[in-house]
């Protein structure tokens, strides 16, 4: 059994299906008995997910800005709202 302090190491592959079915089986048995990492791990997910979209450049301006992100995006027909 993994402890909680292995989770981390692995939950990068583990989310992206990359390493090996014994790391991915045992990563999913410890979440399933721990929910402080499975907090982790979602979370890790989302931070993942947001930043692929990021960089397909098709987060919604609304979502950037309440994340504190207001970059221009690629297409550069970005506009700041004091101009
Ligand atoms: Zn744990």
């Amino acid at each position: 059994m993994w402890t909680c302090r292995e989770v981390p190491d692995v939950a990068s592959d583990y989310i992206s299906r990359e390493g090996s079915k014994r790391t991915r089986l045992m990563v999913a048995i410890h979440l399933a008995q721990c929910s402080n990492c499975r907090t982790y791990v979602n979370g890790l997910k989302i931070a993942r997910s947001i930043a692929a979209e990021s960089l397909r450049g098709s987060v919604p301006t609304a979502l950037l800005h309440k994340l504190g992100l207001n970059t221009p995006d690629r297409g550069g027909s970005f506009k700041e709202p004091n101009e």
